[in-house]
């Protein structure tokens, strides 16, 4: 597997690579301007330094694919309400631990004052501890794109087979093609200084989910070529270069360079588990974006019982962000972390001030690790 890995990180084929791009770029006569939606790009990017490497020829954009950097502090606000009821264990993945909320505390500091909030690191755990405490509410809060709501649809379809009356999940499980489409139609988000996004670099893990059939759209509808990507040097410059081949032919199509694991149809298996239990929600917030229609994930009313939003209320005051945090903009894609006044002094991965900080697939988490000598 090591042998596999290193094939991706050959230093010599990614300068044949570079060369190509640049050679490319410059019959463009013009920078190349590529989005990379998903959070994991944006780490492989900065980590193996390929914006620089391939400066003034590719830009890169950093896009919304990060679960944690776009939830937005109402639902923070409702986890961080949920887990002060002492009839609750609040269960969640471990980076929405930190997620300041609008008193600027996090599921941490309800920890620290008694609450029962839990780390998981697979949902499926839920079912054991709600097992083990018939008399608590256990409640797991799930986020993630379409890569973890297979898993969600499993516990959700596991606690009915047990009967279980004391597991209900709150979904904030998010749709990318959704929001790539919201992206191209707000004007503030695709032209960024005059120049709109040429491209997309399209998610790897999700689309193994989804397939690369749900972009096809995209291509067509607005023109921009999609090239999904894996996750290692060598993938992602190969799938620039595909989008530059693909803007010097004139061609606008999805195409598929982590071929190892994407096909067109995705994991149909998948699918049938989230069609089963969830449904699309006509509206969902999310952080940066706004309210974009039908991008996230309800749990249908074969499974109502088991939904915490209809179990267990929550009105809370309108959710406030701190002032100076320009989270929003990052995810939009319309500024840099680095153009943050608190970015490395006052906000760091050890005391984070907004979600991107947070989140290991934030893009200020990648700017602090990699350019930041964090
Ligand atoms: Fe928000 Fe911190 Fe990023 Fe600034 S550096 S945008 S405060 S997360």
């Amino acid at each position: 597997a090591r042998d596999v890995i290193e094939s991706y990180r050959d230093t010599e084929k990614i300068k044949l690579y570079e060369r190509a791009i640049k050679r490319a770029v410059e019959s463009l006569g013009r920078e190349v301007r590529i989005m990379e939606f998903c959070g994991g790009h944006t780490h492989a990017i900065m980590k193996y330094g390929i914006d620089q490497l391939l400066e003034g020829y590719v830009r890169f954009i950093h896009g919304p694919g990060c679960p944690v950097c776009v939830l937005p502090t109402g639902r923070v606000d409702m986890a961080i309400e949920l887990a002060r009821n002492p009839e609750v264990i609040l269960c969640t993945y471990g980076d929405v631990l930190r997620v300041p909320g609008s008193q600027r505390k996090s599921l941490l500091n309800v920890r620290a004052e008694g609450g029962d909030v839990r780390m998981l690191y697979s949902c499926l755990d839920a079912l054991r501890i709600a097992e083990e405490n018939p008399s608590k509410q256990v409640i797991f809060f799930a986020i993630g794109f379409e890569t973890t709501t297979p898993q969600t649809a499993v516990l959700l379809m596991k606690a009915k087979e047990r009967g279980l009356k004391n597991l209900t999940v709150v979904s904030n499980h998010v749709i990318t093609p959704a929001a790539i489409q919201h992206i191209l139609n707000a004007p503030e988000i695709r032209e960024i200084g005059k120049v709109r996004i040429d491209a997309f670099i399209g998610p790897g893990h999700v689309s193994v989910i989804i397939g690369s059939k749900p972009y096809e759209y995209f291509a067509e509808e607005f023109l921009k070529p999609v090239v999904i990507s894996g996750f290692e040097p060598l993938d992602i410059m190969q799938s620039v270069y595909m989008i530059v081949r693909q803007l010097r032919e004139k061609r606008a199509q999805v195409e598929v360079q982590y071929t190892r694991f994407v096909s067109r149809e995705g994991n149909v298996k998948a699918q049938k588990l989230v069609a089963e239990v969830f449904e699309l929600r006509k509206e969902f917030e999310w952080r940066g974006l706004g309210v974009v229609p039908y991008s996230s994930l309800k749990i249908k009313k074969d499974y109502a019982q088991y939904d915490a939003e209809r179990r267990f209320l929550v009105s809370l005051p309108p959710p406030k962000e701190h002032p100076a945090c320009i989270c929003p903009k990052v995810i939009r894609g319309v500024a840099v972390p680095t153009e943050c006044k608190l970015f490395g002094t006052v906000c760091t991965p050890s005391n984070p001030i907004g979600s991107c900080m947070v989140s290991s697939e934030g893009a200020c988490a990648a700017y602090y690790k990699y350019r930041h000598g964090g």
